[in-house]
């Protein structure tokens, strides 16, 4: 007998709803069954969010930031003690194993704290006397409604790298999870409930393309904050920038890591191997291409498929935890496994080969074993396009000056990370790789909370990024005052 499904609800007003609206499944993928039906909202849900959202804004940015930023002193605290539910329901909804979960819910835990420094990340600026008796000072003010549409890959992250500064900052907020994981949404918006967010301030909707169409145009929508594929990132941008809001729209990505031929072999095949398999491969950061230099191919391959070979696949809603844990649907395994059958037929080699995974205690799941495809070239499928699956290209050149002009090639710039003990090579490297987040000898450059996520190209449609000063400056405008008190009688202009 299969377990009963797990509640999807919305939250609009206050209040938790399950409207009677088709539904999309929610899977556990390590298994393929249905956990949960997600209700497919649209303009009327949006509608109903957006304007609870508004009626809410002007009580909860007259709030003292203070007292908001001590809701999330609480909110913290509850995040805290409901972590093991919290990673257990990613892990459930998504796949990764709970280490993993818990790693990526620690990312997001930061970003509440970050969030409870509102009082001091709005501090304006000052300028007594700047003209003979006159002052200057800027106001850092919230802007209306926000809204948030998040990827699957990071259920409980990347929600919270947008709703708890936004609303800190004193804006009031639109949730649109992912219709693939809405589970950890849910129990993030039931927690900050319970911290005490005032009613009204953050609204739940579920829903595709109909609920973000809806959100887009709303013109009482302010900004959009969005996390997700380049092509769906760019709809967000023009669609929601043409309808006059601020848009950050974080998009896929396809990052490289150089290894020179002075790389310490053994460190840059365990931070090879979690930056390429690591959640699966279903990461915006992910290392995707090894581009070895020279002689680092003989040194580096034989260790790395080694340890590629290594990696357990398995369920990871069980106590007995693998590795590495499925993809998130049948229909995106299929489409990994055959962008790897593509690049074969191109000539590449696959030089460790995890299609055809067998796991005997979970037959359902949604597997690809931990697979290397040697001899990528350049103008092949597989080099170009996001795979987000656990396969790591490898390509082969002559030297750094290659390598570089191979990385720059691509139309992505999320991340870039080189392996190498000479300082010359990793600086010339920083300074040229056209990405936004640089490694050296760090496999997954992801920032933490108070630095930006600074995607360039097609990772990122925008000007201020998630995360750090510029989320701050994104869920803010600003106003500036100047001022002349006028002494004695002269300034008494009413009683003339
Ligand atoms: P996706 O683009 O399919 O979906 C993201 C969101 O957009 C979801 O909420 C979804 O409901 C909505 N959506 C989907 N199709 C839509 C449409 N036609 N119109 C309007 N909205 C639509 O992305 P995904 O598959 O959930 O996530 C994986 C992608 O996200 C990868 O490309 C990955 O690189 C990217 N990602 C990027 C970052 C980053 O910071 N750059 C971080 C995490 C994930």
């Amino acid at each position: 007998m299969s377990a009963p499904l797990t509640p999807c609800p919305l939250f609009i007003n206050g209040e938790w709803v399950a409207p009677k609206l088709p539904a999309t499944p929610v899977y556990n993928p390590s298994t393929g069954e249905v956990i949960a039906e997600c209700p497919a909202g649209g303009p009327a849900e949006v509608n109903a969010a957006v304007a609870a959202a508004h009626a809410a804004f002007p009580g909860w940015s007259d709030t003292p930031v203070v007292e908001r930023a001590r809701v999330f002193f609480r909110y913290r605290q509850l995040v805290e003690q409901n972590f093991d539910l919290l990673c257990r329901t990613v892990s459930r909804e998504h796949g990764k194993t709970l280490a993993e979960a818990r790693g990526s819910v620690y990312r997001g835990l930061e970003n509440i704290e970050y969030a409870c420094g509102a009082p001091t990340l709005l501090f304006g600026d000052s300028l007594k006397n700047l003209a003979r008796g006159v002052d200057c000072d800027t106001i850092n003010l919230p802007l209306g409604v926000c809204a948030g549409i998040t990827p699957f890959n990071f259920p409980a992250m990347v929600p919270l790298w947008m709703f708890p500064l936004a609303l800190a900052c004193g804006n009031t907020f639109v949730l649109k999870p992912s219709e693939k994981v809405p589970l950890s949404a849910v129990l993030l918006v039931q927690l900050l409930e319970q911290a005490g967010l005032p009613k009204w301030v953050l609204n739940l909707v579920h829903g595709g393309r109909s609920a973000v169409d809806a959100l887009l145009t709303h013109p009482q929508v302010r900004a959009v904050s969005f996390v997700g594929s380049t092509p769906i990132a760019k709809h967000i941008w023009e669609t929601g920038t043409k309808h006059g809001k601020r848009v950050q729209a974080n998009g896929g990505a396809k990052n490289y890591i150089v290894v020179m031929p002075d790389a310490n072999i053994p460190k840059t095949v365990e931070a090879l191997a979690t930056a390429a398999f690591g959640c699966a491969g279903e990461r915006c950061m992910a290392g995707s291409t090894a581009l070895t230099v020279g002689a680092a191919a003989e040194r580096l391959l034989p260790d790395l498929v080694a340890a590629a070979k290594a990696i357990k696949v398995g369920p990871t809603d069980r106590p007995a935890q693998p590795d590495m844990g499925p993809v998130i649907t049948a229909q995106h395994r299929d489409r990994v496994l055959g962008l790897v059958a593509g690049g074969e037929k191109e000539g590449a080699k696959v030089i460790c080969d995890g299609r055809g995974l067998k796991v005997p205690d979970a037959p359902g799941g949604y597997y690809v074993g931990a697979t290397i495809v040697d001899q990528v070239a350049a103008g092949m499928t597989i080099a170009r396009e996001e795979i987000f699956g656990p396969v790591l290209n490898v390509m082969r050149l002559a030297d750094l000056d290659q390598a570089i002009e191979q990385a720059n090639r691509s139309a992505y710039g999320n991340g870039a990370a080189i392996f190498t003990n000479d300082g010359h090579a990793a600086r010339e490297f920083t300074m040229r790789v056209k990405a936004g987040m640089v490694g050296v000898n760090v496999g997954v450059p992801a920032t933490m909370a108070m630095f930006p996520f600074t995607g360039w190209d097609d990772s990122f449609y925008g000007d201020l990024h998630i995360q750090g000063k510029e989320a701050v400056q994104f869920y803010t405008q600003q106003k500036v005052v100047s001022t002349r008190w006028l002494g004695g009688n002269a300034g008494d202009v009413w009683k003339k």
